[in-house]
């Protein structure tokens, strides 16, 4: 089936590999058809939607994506001051909620004339690209700005890609990407590729599945680029489409202040997102959303309008707080990335925004296991002669 893609804003249609409209932003793809809700067993994973994605299940590990578990953690309720369910995406098979994309939009790709994907990236967007490319047996290019720390390299390099360093920032890559997607038999699946939105939103049904009959109030996410936004906005208008929702859940933002051009743009009214200054950035903890010109941005801030939500920035101590509280209340390691959803609804509880009996979904994005062990957090411990060692344990079960 050959599907064509969308605007959102202008309604423009596209062929199935096209990813920006010519009015400026993103396109994604179109319902394929009414949501309705799959026979129980139908799977695996985010394949359980099949028919509102774009292709069909590859062999290999596209199969181990999504299906993530919705999870009630009473003890985070305390912390956060509402009714904390957390949809941990760091079980996918990289570790991040990237998977969703991958694992669909890869194989689009390969089906629609390309012979090698890549992408643009150091993080979890390109561990995840070079994973799915590798497990379907091609090629993978990955383009990483000049001033990476290698350490993040061998994440990447593990799974085998091309990895070209290349001179300039993120944005002017983005664009390099865009411009060779026309020119050559390849795909680089950047943040808003079509295909890896469609992958997005399978977790907004998800997210339903599991509550029913219940419904989720507000939905927390982090965001950077935009691309998860845009996919949990297109899920839900997928459910509103099908009459399976009638009031939205209110989708919640949360940016890293570091580096926060949709809160800017959310809290001073404008109607698009631009980008942030060089000068206007600063280092973060959070290196998975520090992007300061997010190519879906401006989608991003209509879906908060649109759903009633807001975008809000935290800082880097909230966020390495709020690292602990997911650890030690629910026993989840999460990346400080994927910790601000956390942060963010302290703050919202807070000023009164999100109420103490409603039931909020956190998107827990990736997964804090691929940093721990270089040395970012001292640990100190007693040390104790063995001869003391019943008195101590003794004292500490008292
Ligand atoms: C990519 C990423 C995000 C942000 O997603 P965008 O689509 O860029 O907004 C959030 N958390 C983690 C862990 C990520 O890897
Ligand atoms: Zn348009």
């Amino acid at each position: 089936m050959t599907l064509s893609t969308v605007c959102y804003r202008c309604g423009a249609e596209y062929g199935a590999t096209i990813a920006r409209c010519d009015c400026g932003e993103p396109l994604w793809f179109d319902r394929t058809t009414d949501f309705t809700w799959p026979d129980a067993g139908t799977g695996p994973g985010l394949w359980r939607y099949h028919e509102m994605l774009p292709t069909s299940a590859p062999e290999g590990i596209a199969r181990t994506v999504g299906g993530t578990e919705l999870v009630r953690t009473p003890r985070l309720d305390d912390v956060a001051g509402c009714q904390i369910h957390i949809k941990d995406e760091g079980q996918n098979p990289t570790g991040s909620y990237k998977d969703r994309g991958s694992a669909v939009a890869v194989p689009h790709a390969l089906e629609h004339g390309a012979d090698v994907v890549g992408t643009v990236s150091y993080g979890n967007m390109a561990m995840s690209t070079a994973a799915h490319a590798a497990s379907m047996g091609r090629e993978c290019i990955v383009l990483v700005p000049s001033d990476i720390p290698p350490s993040r390299l061998e994440l990447i390099a593990q799974y085998g890609p091309t990895i070209l360093q290349v001179d300039g920032d993120y944005g002017g890559l983005y664009e390099e990407a865009l411009r060779l997607n026309k020119a050559l038999p390849v795909q680089f699946l950047l943040s808003d590729a079509p295909g890896r939105i469609s992958g997005y939103r399978t977790a907004v049904y998800e997210l339903y599945e599991s509550l029913r009959p219940e419904t989720p109030d507000a939905i927390v996410a982090p965001t950077s680029s935009g691309g998860l936004a845009s996919g949990l906005w297109r899920g839900i208008l997928d459910l509103q489409g099908a009459g399976i929702i009638d009031q939205p859940p209110r989708l919640y933002l949360v940016h890293v202040a570091a580096s926060d051009p949709i809160t800017r743009a959310f809290v001073d009214g404008e109607s698009e997102v631009t980008a942030l200054h060089p000068n206007e950035v600063e280092e973060t903890i959070a290196h998975s959303i520090g992007n300061p010109d997010p190519p879906s941005g401006t989608r991003a801030l209509n879906a908060i309008r649109e759903t009633n939500g807001a975008a809000l920035s935290v800082s880097d101590e909230e966020i390495r707080e709020a690292q602990r509280q997911f650890a030690q209340h629910s026993g989840v390691c999460v990346e400080p990335a994927a910790a601000t959803p956390l942060a963010g609804v302290i703050s919202l509880t807070d000023s009164g925004e999100i109420a103490a009996d409603e039931n909020v979904a956190l998107f827990l994005t990736g997964t804090g296991f691929k940093e721990l062990g270089v040395g970012n957090d001292p640990v100190e411990i007693e040390s104790v002669a063995r001869s003391d060692l019943e008195a101590w344990v003794e004292s500490t079960i008292q």
